[in-house]
This record gives structure tokens, sequence and C-alpha cells, in this order.
């Protein structure tokens, strides 16, 4: 039985990540994915996904969100390749939604850069957007998307320098946690690892 310090389930953003960061800090590891790289069927994929720092949805993800655009341009550094596009973000709302009473309350804690634009204002600044009156915009500008298939290429690519395997098309069916090793069944083949991560999808 083939053995692995670490393995990851499923490769999308978040094992791709994982596998890109136990590869930095030496971990032997194996990356199992049920399908080939960049496929249509998890959360991962699409052409763009938005990144922002004024979240609305919490304070608590501000500290997070401000790393991962450093962690973002780090990765853009390492390999030469354009993963981050700022294009400025836009939040809009009644000014009592929660939309936008979150994100200025993000913002504002923080010290983020934005500002608060009336319905006018908004149609002067972003004339595609035609709010309400009665609405407000909380206008982010370092917010902006990423390329996930970028992003998920350069992580394994990364990763696989490092000495990282990468199994595409390997589905896992069951495991078996064990006293020091944890059995990871797929339709293929059986591997024992010390930790296994599930990074399967939300
Ligand atoms: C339509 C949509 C739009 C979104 N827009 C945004 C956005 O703009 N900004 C943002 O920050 N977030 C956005 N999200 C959320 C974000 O995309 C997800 O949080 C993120 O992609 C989750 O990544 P993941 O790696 O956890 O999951 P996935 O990308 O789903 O990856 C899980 C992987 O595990 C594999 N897997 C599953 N089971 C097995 C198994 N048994 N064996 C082997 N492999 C397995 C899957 O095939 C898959 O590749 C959006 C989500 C969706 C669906």
């Amino acid at each position: 039985m083939k053995r692995f310090e670490t393995i990851v389930v499923g490769c999308g953003g978040m094992g791709s990540s994982i596998s890109y960061h136990l590869s930095r800090r030496g971990a032997r590891t194996l990356v199992l994915e049920r399908f080939k790289l960049n496929h249509e069927n998890g959360s991962s994929h699409g052409r763009t996904k938005i990144i922002r720092t004024a979240y609305f949805e919490d304070p608590r993800y501000v500290r997070l969100a401000k790393r991962a655009f450093q962690l973002w341009a780090a990765l853009e550094k390492e390999t030469g390749r354009r993963l981050l596009e700022v294009t400025g973000g836009l939040m809009i709302g009644k000014p009592d939604s929660p939309i936008v009473v979150g994100s200025l309350r993000s913002a504002r804690e923080f010290s983020l850069p934005h500002s608060l634009l009336d319905a006018k204002e908004l149609a002067e600044r972003f004339p595609a957007f035609a709010a309400s009156d009665s609405e407000r915009a909380l206008y982010e500008p370092n917010a902006g998307i990423l390329f996930p298939d970028r992003c998920i290429e350069a992580y394994k690519e990364m990763a696989e320098e490092e000495g990282t395997k990468f199994h595409f098309g390997e589905r896992v069916t069951r495991w078996e946690a064990g006293r020091s090793l944890v059995t990871i069944h797929t339709e293929k083949e059986t591997y024992a690892a010390e930790k296994v991560i599930f990074a399967a999808g939300p």
C-alpha cells in the first residue's frame, strides 16, 4: 500500500491551495481528484470569481480577505502569471439592507478604502447601473476578480515542483481512521496517510 504523509481529497480552489501550502512545508502529499484538472462540476469552476474585503457578511472575514490578497500577490510574483485583476466592486441596496449596512461596517471598522454613493453618483460614475433613488452603493476600489482556472493550475504546478503527486480521475470511495494511519480507498487503489484533508467541496 502506498503511503503518504498527507492525502488531500479534491483539487478545486481549496484542495489545490492546500496542496501548495503543504508542499512549501515539505509534506509528502498525494492529491486525489475524481475529475480532470479544472473540470466543470465543482464550485471552483467559472471564468472569474469575485474577491473583496468589505465583507457585508461579517467583519471577521476582513482579516482573512486581506491576507488572501497578499497571498495571491505572492503567487502571482512566484509564477509570473496574472491571477487577479482589480476592477473595483459595488454593493448596491437600500441604505438599511444587510449588504449596504454590513459592507459599510466592515469598511469603517478596518479603515478600508471605500465610498458610499447615492443613486445619482452611482449613475454618473457607473452608467451601467440604474439604482432606484432610495438605493445606495458601497464602492470598494480594491475589489476585483480572480481567474480560478489559472489559480488552481498555478497552485498545482508549484506543488508538483516540490514533489506533490496529483491523481486525476480517481474518486475516493471510502476511508478508515486507524490508530496512527488513515486508509483511503479509491476506485483504483488503496493508500495510507498520516493525515487526510477533505477538500471535496462546500
Ligand atoms: C456559481 C458560484 C459562484 C461563486 N462565486 C464566487 C465568487 O465570486 N467569489 C468567491 O469568493 N466565491 C464564490 N463562490 C464560492 C467558491 O467558488 C467556493 O467556495 C469554492 O470554489 C469552493 O472550493 P472547493 O475547493 O471547496 O470546492 P470545489 O471547487 O467544488 O472542489 C471540490 C473538489 O473535490 C472533488 N471531489 C469531490 N468528491 C470527491 C471524491 N469522492 N474523490 C475525489 N475528489 C472528489 C470535486 O470533483 C472537486 O473538484 C461561488 C460558488 C459558485 C457555485
